[in-house]
């Protein structure tokens, strides 16, 4: 099993940062189409997908499939990850010599670190440890947080929720 340095989620927690001020990315994200129209991508929604997402680079661009029978909130988290894959993977607007490097087409999924890497960039990209952090302390009653009513606010899974909230220390 493969375990995340703390400084290596430091630096994912950081890239995610930069990415939505680059971007001008708010959060709660309520449209990732353009989003992702705005980063300089496409998404193609896709029946029967082996994978609940792909990303695919098409020269200077990329296209993200995503199978379109997905829930809205796995929707969000699929391309989130694909995005990992992008920046983190492939050096898109961030790495020139490493972008060049990337050949057309399908990025090959395989390296179970690359994957633990995109799954982690997904928590770091939907929920920002600043607007977490300040959703919880508003909306806490008599200390007790509702999983729901945080998920619902930031477009995720009540998983992912719980998930980042224990990884950055804010459950017990
Ligand atoms: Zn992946």
């Amino acid at each position: 099993m493969i375990k995340l340095t703390d400084d290596l989620k430091n630096a994912i927690d950081n890239f995610a940062v930069s990415v939505r001020k680059l971007y001008k990315i708010d959060i709660p994200i309520n449209d990732i189409n353009i989003i992702i129209n705005n980063i300089g991508g496409k998404i193609q929604l896709v029946a029967n997908s082996l994978d609940n997402a792909q990303i695919i680079k098409e020269n200077d661009t990329f296209i993200i499939e995503v199978d379109n029978s997905l829930s809205k909130e796995k929707r969000l988290s699929a391309i989130a990850h694909e995005l990992g894959h992008l920046f983190l993977h492939m050096g898109y607007e961030s790495n020139f010599a490493l972008w060049d490097k990337q050949p057309n087409g399908y990025k090959k999924e395989g390296y179970p670190k690359e994957e633990y890497e995109a799954n982690y960039f997904v928590g770091s990209f939907l929920l920002p440890e600043k607007d977490f952090k300040l959703f919880i302390d508003k909306h806490k009653k008599n200390n007790t947080i509702n999983i729901s009513e945080i998920a619902k606010a930031f477009n995720v899974s009540n998983a992912l929720v719980i998930n980042r909230g224990y990884t950055l220390g804010l459950f017990e």
